[in-house]
């Protein structure tokens, strides 16, 4: 998300006459889109804050987002100049504008802004298209969460859950599969709740419906989705939708019931099972045992009060799931939060040592997973174009976002960025699939070869 509005904020910059460059060199404003979801997060953001000032102590810093919206005891210690909280995201450009004029501190040309406020952030993407396409679009269509998770500083910092409209969204990814995008990926702070606010029923589902028939577009991908937003009716529609990738991101945190209840996380391990099976028969029912969809998803160790026994209880259930991926978090006090208040807290040893059991139960998973793929055939649309162990390979990533690498003696045809080919599986090399172009053309769900390749 603080990737999405970064480039977003860059482009607004750049359509009022400034000149937007990369961090490390010499500007007149540094902005900084911090954030405070761990206590890593706010160290990194304290960094870059001094990293700015030190580079330039004559410029203007600029702190938006999360770190800056929390009371941080050190914040009037860094040297900020202007602070921009996540509800003033919106105003940015024009903030820093009265900032500058009402002080002496910045003497550059500075063309007067156009627009005072940006209502949704859009990306800076290119408006025509360019020889190589960039493949993946990402798009905000929701902000906020009200769900209150004990752990969790985001609703302190990103506020009540607001959605954007449908027919905003559906012209976002218009323009962007107008100039060259083939993926789309639809991410919010707790994009499960997309809708609720403007009392939408199925909100989600009818977006990805009107989103899916844009033509051009290949693929949609979610973000992270929460488990409760997962019915049979959500996930045989999915199945359904042949351009919804089989890749579900679904929130878990912990595979114990305790745990997730001092969470405040609104359902059991059995519950969450319950949605994985529903998610793997809807596929199963369409597509056989052809497409196996990708189900990856984020764990915190060491919430206040985690057993060993409760960590086991997690382990064990994420085993049973066979994940495809996992990405493991450290609990880090969020002052503010409810569990920040919580007895008896994880000490970092035990913290560290149950995160590296996770992980490696993680990659053992992965390989498990990608071994699925191996002796079939799988769609990918090519990204990038990369020398590995002395051979070069063109990389992609398929429907389940696993990357497939294909040597270039193995392509068949000229091939680009964005090109769409189909690989059969030869065998697994370090994170990634071994493909060999078997010299088809990729027909989309309608049998017609997309433009352009
Ligand atoms: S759902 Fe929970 S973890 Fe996710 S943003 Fe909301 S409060 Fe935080």
């Amino acid at each position: 998300m603080n990737s999405y509005e970064t480039d977003a904020m860059s482009r607004e910059f750049a359509e009022n006459g400034f000149t937007v460059v990369s961090f490390d060199a010499l500007a007149d404003i540094y902005v900084i889109n911090t954030c405070t979801v761990t206590a890593v997060a706010d160290q990194k953001s304290r960094k870059m804050i001094r990293r700015a000032h030190r580079t330039n102590p004559a410029a203007v810093i600029v702190a938006a987002g999360c770190f800056v919206s929390t009371k941080q005891d050190d914040k009037d210690r860094l040297p900020i100049n202007l602070i921009v909280t996540n509800e003033q995201k919106g105003e940015l450009l024009f903030l820093v504008m009265r900032y500058i004029s009402e002080s002496d501190s910045c003497e550059k040309d500075i063309v007067p802004p156009q627009t005072s406020a940006v209502e949704n952030f859009t990306p800076d993407y290119p408006l025509t298209p360019t020889p190589s396409p960039r493949t993946r679009a990402y798009i905000k269509i929701q902000d906020g969460c009200n769900q209150y998770c004990a752990y969790c500083i985001v609703p302190f910092v990103r506020g009540q859950e607001r959605s954007r409209s449908k027919a905003e969204i559906i012209a976002e990814a218009k323009e962007l599969i107008a100039v060259g995008f083939r993926e789309i990926v639809l991410i919010g702070i707790n994009l499960s709740a997309y809708g609720r606010d403007l009392s939408m029923s199925e909100a989600l589902l009818s977006l990805l419906d009107e989103m899916t028939k844009i033509k051009g577009l290949l693929r949609v991908r979610l973000g992270s989705l929460e488990p409760g937003l997962i019915t049979a009716d959500f996930a045989r529609r999915m199945a359904a939708n042949e351009k919804v990738c089989p890749h579900f991101h679904i929130s878990l945190q912990s595979g114990c019931d305790e745990t997730l209840v001092r969470m405040n996380r609104h359902y059991t391990a059995g519950d969450y099972m319950e949605k994985v099976a529903m998610l793997r028969l809807a596929y199963e029912e369409i597509y056989g045992n052809d497409c196996y969809p990708a189900l990856t998803t984020d764990i915190m160790v060491g919430f206040p009060g985690e057993t060993d026994d409760e960590f086991r209880q997690t382990e064990d259930f994420v085993r049973a799931v066979g994940f495809a991926e996992i990405h493991v978090f450290q609990y880090s006090r969020r002052p503010g939060t409810a569990a920040a208040k919580m007895e008896s807290h994880v000490t970092a040893t035990v913290k560290k040592e149950r995160t590296r059991r996770l992980h490696s139960l993680g990659e053992t998973m992965a390989a498990e997973y990608r071994h699925r793929f191996v002796g079939r055939t799988v769609k990918a649309i090519l990204e990038e174009r990369k020398t590995i162990a002395g051979m070069a390979y063109w990389l992609g990533y398929t429907d389940e976002y696993i990357r497939v690498a294909v040597a270039d003696t193995e392509l068949l045809g000229e091939v680009s960025q964005g090109t769409v080919i189909t690989a059969s599986i030869i065998g697994q090399f370090g994170g990634e699939l071994l493909g060999k172009n078997d010299g088809k053309r990729y027909r989309d769900v309608m049998g017609a070869i997309p433009a352009g390749i």
